[in-house]
């Protein structure tokens, strides 16, 4: 964790110094620690994956965002581009096979390949109890959250192993830790995710490609507004640092994991929430 700190910090200083200017004078020009490499990424045209694709185009990924909705891609797209970072994005609603061949396809235009995958999108229908979700509320949240990280990853996978040392990121919560009575069903689908990570991480370690998740916890964004504002507040103090997050501070986590210096890890769950949930 130390490690991770220390390399987002180094890493975001070297982004920021002379970083802008490199990039407008030369367009879409790929330098940094992850140039020439491809990144997918879902639910990513606000909030923390909006902030996480910035990231990685910033550190010379060529990204491709996505997002339900074609103004909301249309939008990020075009401010990202203005920033001269290499940007691509399309439509994809994570739960519909059709969009996610889409978002396949359109990645494979850069270069015919594929080396990052972040499943960021996630849906909480319902604010309310575990036993008061009805069966569709039950079958939107766990298609969302979590059938569809595993399906856009098997349909990605031919053209991710033949990278060789790829990385996917899944994003769970830290409801999965402590759970909000308010949010039910949804820190199910958060603690399945966790699952999740280790069975693919062991199941894609012959094929070289790691996987981790980021777990963030309250980060000021639109999902957020309902726990902020219509459940019990936490104890502020049961936090290390007292403040809630930016979505840019769960953006480094998920440079750094893509990157060569986190090679050697694989089926980490890496708390972002300004406390830590391990003993
Ligand atoms: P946000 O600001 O509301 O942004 C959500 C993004 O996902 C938008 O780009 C939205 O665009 C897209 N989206 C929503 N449903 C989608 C779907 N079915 N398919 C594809 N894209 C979809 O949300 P956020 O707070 O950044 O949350 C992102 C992730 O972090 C979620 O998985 C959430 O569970 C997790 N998380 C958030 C917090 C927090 O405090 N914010 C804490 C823990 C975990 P469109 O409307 O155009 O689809």
């Amino acid at each position: 964790m130390l490690r991770a700190a220390a390399w987002a910090q180094r890493s975001l200083s070297h982004s920021s110094s002379g970083f802008s200017a490199r990039m407008q004078s030369s367009g879409a020009a790929q330098s940094g620690v992850l140039a020439k490499r491809v990144a997918v990424l879902t639910g990513s045209t606000d909030g923390i994956g909006f902030a996480i694709a910035r990231r990685l185009a910033k550190d010379g990924a060529h990204v491709v965002i996505s997002s339900r909705k074609q103004q909301n891609v249309d939008r990020a797209v075009a401010m990202l581009q203005e920033e001269g970072l290499s940007v691509a994005g399309t439509v994809c609603h994570v739960g519909k096979a059709e969009d996610r061949q889409r978002l396949v396809a359109k990645a494979l235009e850069h270069s015919g390949g594929v080396d990052f995958l972040v499943c960021n999108a996630g849906v909480n229908p319902l604010v309310g109890s575990t036993l008061g979700a009805s069966e569709q509320v039950w079958d939107k949240i766990l298609n969302v959250n979590v059938k569809a990280p595993a399906l856009l990853l098997s349909q990605l996978l031919p053209h991710m192993e033949k990278r060789g040392d790829a990385a996917v990121i899944l994003v769970s919560s830290i409801s999965a830790y402590f759970p909000l009575v308010e949010l039910g069903a949804y820190n199910v689908s958060k603690t399945a995710l966790l699952g999740l990570t280790r069975t693919l991480a062991l199941e894609l370690a012959p094929k070289n490609i790691r996987v981790n998740c980021l777990v963030p916890g309250v980060i000021k964004t639109d999902f957020s507004k309902v726990v902020r504002t219509g459940c019990p507040q936490p104890d502020m103090q049961i936090f290390f640092l007292s403040r809630i997050g930016q979505p840019e501070d769960c953006a480094g986590l998920v440079s750094f994991l893509c990157s060569a210096d986190a090679s050697y890890i694989t089926g980490e769950n890496i708390v972002v929430a300004g406390c830590s949930s391990r003993l």
